[in-house]
């Protein structure tokens, strides 16, 4: 299929994993990001089989597999008391699925990705700029910024994340939403590590009405901490809401001593919260020469940690199926008939074990136990 250029509304996970996929294929792409600079902030995320698969394709697993961590054994433990409950180690999820679960810094993702999306084309990234609408017809689309300026090309694709403007403007009618949830998140230095934080490397707690998860990163040199509970009141739209030790001790009080220690061990200014949102699931992902990518296309709880590995899923298909058509109606086509049931799924799943997580009494079915890491992105049928 010959085209001009495919348009990208959003240049995070989801977005540079589709522009990587597209070039791979032969496709010029052009990223429009609101943000000043293309950034992620600084947080974790958890890496499964699944994501990998894409991140191979893509050709940048290595690279990420060497920034980050892979620790050799998840912990599942009492919230309370703090002991083992049980236990999975990485070498057999490894054996099993084919790649361990990595523990990225989100930066160290979007770095990579960013990197090879510019040695493709250095031409490729714009940012500081706003999508405001668009106007489509036979010939082509245009995206249509803040500021005024333009971008014409064959195809758009809406990956501008949970609270989506593509989304609102194609697809009208339903807004993200506060779901009820406040998470905090910090990233605290080894050397401020509780003893018994440092020997784990990785652990979950599920309390009730609340959960707390850390991880290391980058080797170990940091670890990555949440704690994500139900909550009345509304916290502004944002991921980087400055919160003090004080308020997120008082919240997890009843939890394991070693974790306290390690809330009161977050340094100062590193601590931050925000309010989750949630949106019902999209019937379609398509309209005429537009497509919604990532959490624009499936926003979702963290509760099942899938939502980049998702995105990173949806680019490498979207690549794919441009790759397989002859015309971009059949190549949109062709990705949502691929991606949108299990987008919708995981959806729906992770909302669910949000209560899980959230109530000892219920048992957990993580992403492994409900078989979303046998799913290959680079094989799947398109
Ligand atoms: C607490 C927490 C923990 C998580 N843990 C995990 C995990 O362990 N594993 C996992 O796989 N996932 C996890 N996730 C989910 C994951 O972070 C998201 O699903 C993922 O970032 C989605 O990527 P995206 O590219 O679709 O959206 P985003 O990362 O939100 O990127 C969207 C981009 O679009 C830009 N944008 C927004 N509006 C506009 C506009 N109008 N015009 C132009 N650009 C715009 C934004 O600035 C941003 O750069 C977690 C999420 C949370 C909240």
């Amino acid at each position: 299929m010959q085209l001009k250029r495919i348009t990208i509304i959003g240049g995070g996970i989801g977005g540079l994993a589709a522009a990587l996929a597209l070039q791979r294929r032969g496709f010029r792409v052009s990223v429009y990001e609101r943000a000043q600079a293309f950034r992620e902030i600084g947080a974790g995320l958890i890496i499964t089989a699944n994501a990998r698969g894409a991140l191979r394709d893509l050709g940048v697993d290595d690279a990420l597999a060497m920034r980050s961590s892979c620790v050799p054994v998840i912990h599942a433990c009492d919230y309370a008391t703090g002991a083992v409950q049980g236990s999975t180690r990485n070498r057999d999820i490894e054996a099993r699925w084919g790649a361990a679960t990595l523990q990225v810094h989100r930066g160290d993702l979007h770095d990579v990705l960013k990197e090879a999306v510019v040695a493709n084309d250095p031409d490729a990234l714009h940012a500081g700029c706003e999508f405001a609408e668009l106007e489509q017809d036979e010939s082509g689309v245009t995206a249509i910024f803040t500021d005024g300026r333009t971008a014409p090309g064959d195809a758009l694709i809406g990956a501008d994340g949970n609270t989506s403007a593509v989304r609102s403007f194609v697809f009208p009618g339903e807004a993200a939403g506060f779901n009820g949830q406040v998470a905090y998140r910090a990233l605290i230095p080894q050397s401020l590590i509780p003893e018994r934080v440092r020997e784990l490397q990785m652990g979950m707690y599920a309390g009730p009405g609340r959960y707390m998860l850390f991880y290391a990163l980058r080797g170990g040199s940091i670890m990555n901490l949440i704690g994500c509970g139900r909550a009345t009141t509304w916290e502004a739209e944002g991921w980087s809401i400055p919160a003090s030790n004080e308020e997120f001790e008082a919240a997890y009080a009843d939890f394991a001593p070693h974790l306290v220690e390690l809330i009161r061990a977050i340094p100062s200014g590193e601590l931050f919260k925000w309010g989750l949102r949630d949106r019902e699931p999209l019937a379609r992902w398509v309209d005429g020469r537009v497509a919604m990518l990532g959490d624009a296309a499936h926003p979702m709880t963290p509760f099942l940690g899938q939502g980049a590995c998702l995105a990173l899923e949806d680019g490498l298909v979207l690549g794919r199926a441009f790759a397989a058509s002859n015309s971009v109606e059949e190549a949109l086509q062709r990705y949502e008939v691929a991606r949108r049931i299990r987008g919708t799924n995981v959806q729906l799943w992770s909302r669910e074990e949000g209560l899980a997580l959230q109530d000892p009494n219920i048992p957990q079915r993580p992403a492994a136990a409900r078989g979303l890491l046998e799913y290959d992105p680079a094989t799947v049928t398109v």
